[in-house]
């Protein structure tokens, strides 16, 4: 029987890898839903090759550019916000949640509820509405499985060991394009010199999230609502060459890695095949032509992302939304030229300070987690109006 399964951000780069994979064996997969954004050339041609039941653009505006666009294909086309979210609410037996940023929150809680199991590109939907969505899989009986590749190696390296006997996890970092740069150097970066990183191929936004090593701060986060790990026991190591994806150390000081060329289809098609494990396209790791592997500590000076991930682990509540949202439409300023590289973890550090956003409630409730999102972007947009 061929397994029902839907894909949501398609068309981005965790999207097309996970296609990548699907086309491969496609005779095991039976899809259900694709969706995308603006780019509606490809979401047609990705709906041409995988024939789903349904393909939906995001945006409403694209309605009936993408009707024409599969008028030749048997397929149902839907859009806007209202039908992404219906769409996903569509039974599956796997679903991919990989739409970018906060947008990815609501319909990873949807995929939640199948009853089957959830990848989880979309950090933000941890960072942002940790407990809830951990809860909705509990309560739905879902199998949440880590895509990014450093919780994806954790998952890995933690099969068949005791909790109890963990003593810290080492999420690796590849330190971003500007890891040996001055911070006096850093100030006038560009987003095109931002969006470039050294090892890894990735979206624009998740790329310069990793220049600011905000990319890091998600994911320490995400580690912390993922397997529930104290924040006292989650570290960074800078580690260029990204050959480790990350690291357990145990109570007997023994550390476990997760080794690998720097591909994310290996974590997709390891959380595509889970439990079992498949042969992947993916390049074989050979450590004689590496010869090194380094290591330094991260600078929370320069990059002060770090630091205000740790402060959110100890705030908890709704300051995990208040650090994405803030950082969004900071990354949003910076590419529209409205903000310079620095700006953004200052913008950042300053909303995630104003004690405004306590008065929004509960982080179990979806209405409070998107009031804080409302509330961050709002505060960083005064703050670069005000800069202007
Ligand atoms: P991307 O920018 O390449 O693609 C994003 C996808 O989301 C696209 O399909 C786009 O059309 C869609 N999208 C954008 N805005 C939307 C909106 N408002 N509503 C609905 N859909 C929208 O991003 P990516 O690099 O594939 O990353 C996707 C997610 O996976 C992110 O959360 C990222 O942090 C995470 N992730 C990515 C990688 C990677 O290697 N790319 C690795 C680990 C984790
Ligand atoms: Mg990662």
């Amino acid at each position: 029987m061929a397994r029902r399964i839907s894909i949501f951000g398609s068309t981005g780069s965790i999207g097309q890898q996970t296609i990548d994979l699907i086309e491969r064996k496609a005779a095991e997969f039976n899809v259900v839903a694709i969706s995308g954004g603006g780019n509606i050339d490809l979401l047609a041609a990705q709906a041409k090759i995988l024939n789903p039941q349904y393909v939906i653009t995001a945006f409403s505006e694209k309605n009936d550019e993408l009707i024409a666009r599969c008028s030749d294909l048997d397929v149902t086309c839907l859009a806007g916000r209202e039908a992404l979210l219906a769409a996903a609410m569509e039974p599956v037996d796997w679903a991919m949640s990989a739409i970018v940023g906060f947008a990815g929150l609501e319909v990873s809680l949807r995929l939640a509820t199948h009853g089957t199991t959830l990848a989880l590109a979309n950090k933000e939907s941890l960072v942002c509405g940790g407990s809830l969505l951990t809860d909705t899989c509990l309560e739905h009986g879902t199998v949440l499985l880590p895509v990014d590749s450093e919780h994806s190696a954790i998952f890995q390296t933690l099969n068949g060991e005791k909790r109890s006997e963990i003593d810290r996890v080492i999420i690796t970092a590849s330190g971003g394009p500007f890891r040996s740069w001055t911070r006096e150097a850093m100030e006038n970066v560009t987003p095109a010199q931002a969006a470039n990183h050294p090892k890894w191929s990735m979206g624009q936004r998740i790329s310069i999230d990793s220049a600011t090593l905000f990319n890091k701060a998600l994911e320490v986060i995400e580690a912390k609502e993922f397997f529930n790990f104290s924040p006292s026991q989650i570290e960074v190591i800078i580690h260029p060459q990204s050959i480790i994806h990350s690291m357990l150390g145990f109570v007997d000081q023994a550390v476990l890695a997760h080794l690998g060329v720097p591909d994310m289809r290996g974590a997709i098609g390891y959380a595509l095949y889970y439990p079992d494990r498949k042969p992947l396209p993916v390049a074989p790791l050979d450590l004689a032509m590496l010869g090194r592997l380094d290591f330094e500590a991260p600078d929370e000076v320069k990059f002060p992302a770090l630091r205000l991930a740790r402060e959110v682990m100890e705030e908890g509540g709704l300051a995990g939304a208040v650090l994405n949202g803030a950082k969004e439409a900071s990354m949003d300023a910076f590419l529209d030229g409205d903000a310079k590289f620095l700006d953004m973890a200052d913008f950042v550090e300053r909303a995630l300070q104003d004690p405004a956003w306590s008065k929004f409630g509960d982080a179990q409730q979806i209405d409070a987690i998107i009031a804080a999102d409302t509330w961050s972007r709002n505060y960083v947009r005064t703050l670069t109006e005000a800069e202007r």
